[in-house]
């Protein structure tokens, strides 16, 4: 099949981040982060910046709840597309990190949940930065390696688990249950608890 063979290649592309780019961006994610410390006099809270986000959005704030021995731990996230970013990279570097900086920044001023993701508040944080607000940039996302199928994640007591849509129908529609190989207990679906806005 001559198209797929073409689909391939075009994926090997662009290629992600270099480490020294990475440590450039997780800097600048800093900055802005400190920035909004003084300008909005918050008190930061603990954000983890990864590289690990595929598909077609350039950045995604989320906040995961995992297990904490005695509450429900929240931990907040930056995470990046290594290869949008990469090929795009000035216009990720003025943009998406002070968009994504600025989601967190509502989170922990409002709650996400309490406003809308690119509201007044949002808009007003991007202001503040001085960076552009205008939230749809039309990238062309040829040589950009997407998201083959979605994933579910699932939680044992152990750790977290990723299915596919087929098991995870399967478990919706109450025919299966899926156990975990090391600790022996039933999966739970997992992100239905998590937040994220791109
Ligand atoms: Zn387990
Ligand atoms: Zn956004």
């Amino acid at each position: 099949m001559p198209e797929q063979q073409q689909m391939d290649q075009s994926a090997q592309d662009v290629l992600p981040l270099s480490a020294e780019q990475q440590q450039k961006v997780v800097n600048k994610t800093r900055a802005y982060i400190e920035q909004a410390s003084e300008l909005f006099n918050l008190k930061d809270k603990a954000v983890e910046i990864s590289f690990n986000l595929k598909g077609r959005c350039s950045g995604m704030y989320r906040i995961k709840y995992g297990k904490g021995r005695i509450f429900i731990r929240k931990q907040r996230e930056i995470r990046y597309n290594p290869y949008i970013f990469s090929k795009y990279f000035e216009d990720n570097y003025t943009t998406t990190i002070p968009h994504e900086v600025a989601h967190y920044v509502t989170d922990i001023i409002y709650g996400l949940k309490n406003i809308k993701p690119h509201g007044r508040e949002w808009k007003a944080v991007m202001h503040a930065f001085g960076a552009d607000a205008s939230v749809t940039a039309n990238y062309d996302l040829s040589g950009i390696p997407l998201k083959k199928q979605s994933l579910f994640t699932y939680q044992c007591d152990c750790r977290e688990h990723q299915l596919t849509s087929i098991r995870h129908n399967k478990i919706k529609k109450r025919r299966y249950q899926y156990y975990c190989n090391v600790c022996k207990q039933t999966l739970k679906f997992k992100n239905e608890l998590n937040e994220a806005v791109t």
